[in-house]
């Protein structure tokens, strides 16, 4: 039989703060749903006595679950690939196994779908046990995953499943991509937001103690897969495919700017190209701190929205060291350029009232957007939990990875939802406060972006975003209470 493979993600995607934070309710239901088996962890009463955020405030969701593992993989493999979008089921694994005839199943693990994973499995062994079963990623550094599956990948997918599939490992590489859109919606009212999302890099030159990406490719990253030229003309082929629509081109690596070169010519390309050719993506503070942005103000090509891991106040990493973060995030704003930061809770020793005091300092930051995240227990990452807790071992794995859960013994935070959910809970409330709702800042930043480009859409976002932060005004103002301050403050970003 010849070889060819299945490729799916086991991804439960409560990551966005409209679910988890915004409707404290649907929160529960969508819990109880996924997670049946861990009733002993889910205390209604945590999730009952919130009040949700109101349904006509401004929220953000994408739409589809693009599987951008799935397309590197399937573009970096002559095996033909079959990639099942957004979160794999049981349902649609047996609806694509019928249909056709398959030599090999992936799954791409993220810890939060472990439970689905293991019973995806478990359908794929009962009904077709010819198949070899391939699992990566995250989630598949536990050891028992080894009971379900023939092959675990820790590390790089690409050159093992090259090996797998009898490929040249050392075959050249080529980039990931998939479209993808993101609706903004106030009330009734929706703005859809197409993006392309592109892999071009493998791995991160850094090594933040929590994070698990250097981790588990072990302290690897790759190179640009392309080159500027490249990927000047996959991006101008891909418009041209799509009706000339503008789009958002979003990397999908965690350090998408190392090689500052590289984006300099890449900027020059695009220079004498008409449209708007916005992106978002992810970097450090120190990839932009000498970063020269005079230097790209001529092209086409802009950064959009750039995310920061801020991280920590009292933990110095290696990224953001050396940086003024203030006067960095100014600089961005002056450019015209959105800032979204990230910033982590529930460090070992940290009190509640450290970490309040933590993401006031936080929310001081002139950024656009903040997301906040609790630290999640990872065996890859373990080094960092000082005392294990014996509990640790009867949480479910799936649990181990979720926003608002406390899943490692920690001095000032009990285990499970209880302290860690309600306090997450407020620190979003108060930072929607501090930080203004996104559209207040978008309109600040679009406005400073028409100085340097003055354009028809630059001005046309710009009313967007001053007419929704008009409306959804009173809404902010009665449920999040703000004080007299951050009224003041939101009038005058908004040219009220
Ligand atoms: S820079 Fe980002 S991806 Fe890289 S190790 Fe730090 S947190 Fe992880």
């Amino acid at each position: 039989m010849l070889n060819k493979l299945l490729f799916c993600q086991c991804y439960n995607g409560m990551s966005t703060k409209n679910v988890v934070f915004n409707n404290p309710k649907e929160f529960l239901s969508v819990l109880n749903k996924t997670y049946p088996f861990a009733k002993k962890w889910i205390k209604p009463q945590i999730f009952e006595s919130e009040i949700p955020w109101p349904q006509e405030y401004f929220q953000t969701n994408g739409i589809g679950g693009a599987n951008i593992t799935g397309h590197f993989i399937k573009n970096n493999l002559k095996t033909p690939t079959t990639v099942i979008e957004g979160r794999c089921t049981k349902d649609k694994l047996l609806y694509e196994l019928k249909k056709e005839k398959y030599s090999h199943v992936g799954f791409s693990v993220i810890t939060n779908d472990f439970t689905n994973f293991i019973e995806c499995t478990k359908l794929v062994r009962t009904h077709y046990p010819e198949i070899t079963i391939i699992a990566g990623g995250y989630g598949s550094v536990y050891p028992i995953i080894e009971n379900y599956v023939d092959y675990v990948c820790k590390g790089r997918g690409v050159p093992f499943l090259r090996e797998i599939l009898n490929e040249d490992i050392n075959e050249q590489y080529n980039i990931g991509s998939i479209p993808y859109q993101i609706v903004a919606k106030v009330g009734n009212n929706k703005v859809i937001r197409d993006v392309l999302i592109i892999t071009n890099k493998i791995g991160c030159p850094n090594d933040c103690n929590f994070c698990q990406t250097n981790k588990l490719f072990h302290n690897e990253f790759s190179k640009n897969i392309i080159t500027p030229q490249e990927m000047f003309d996959f991006i101008i082929d891909y418009k041209k495919k799509n009706g000339n629509k503008t789009f958002t081109i979003q990397f999908a690596e965690p350090t998408a700017i190392i090689y500052k070169k590289w984006w300099y010519e890449l900027f020059e390309l695009f220079e004498n190209i008409k449209g708007d050719f916005p992106l978002y993506l992810p970097t450090t503070s120190s990839s932009l701190k000498n970063l020269d942005f005079e230097r790209i103000t001529n092209s086409s090509l802009r950064f959009d929205t750039i995310l920061i891991g801020i991280e920590s106040f009292t933990k110095k990493y290696k990224k953001n060291t050396n940086v003024d973060l203030p006067k960095l995030i100014d600089k961005l704003n002056f450019y015209g350029i959105a800032t979204l930061g990230t910033f982590v809770i529930g460090v070992p020793n940290q009190t509640k009232e450290d970490i309040r005091l933590e993401v006031s300092k936080f929310a001081r930051l002139n950024l656009s957007w903040y997301e906040l995240h609790n630290l999640k227990l990872s065996p890859l990452t373990s080094d960092i939990f000082i005392d294990k807790d014996d509990q640790v071992d009867k949480i479910p794995i799936d649990f181990h990875h979720l926003h608002g859960f406390q899943a490692f013994k920690h001095d000032y935070l009990k285990t499970g939802f209880e302290d860690l959910w309600p306090l997450t809970y407020e620190l979003n409330k108060f930072c929607e406060k501090e930080f203004l709702p996104y559209t207040v800042n978008l309109y600040q930043v679009t406005k400073n972006l028409l100085k340097i480009k003055n354009s028809k859409l630059v001005k046309r976002n710009m009313k967007i975003y001053q007419i929704v932060s008009k409306k959804i005004f009173p809404i902010w103002k009665n449920y999040f209470n703000p004080s007299k301050n951050q009224i003041a403050k939101y009038i005058e970003k908004i040219d009220f």
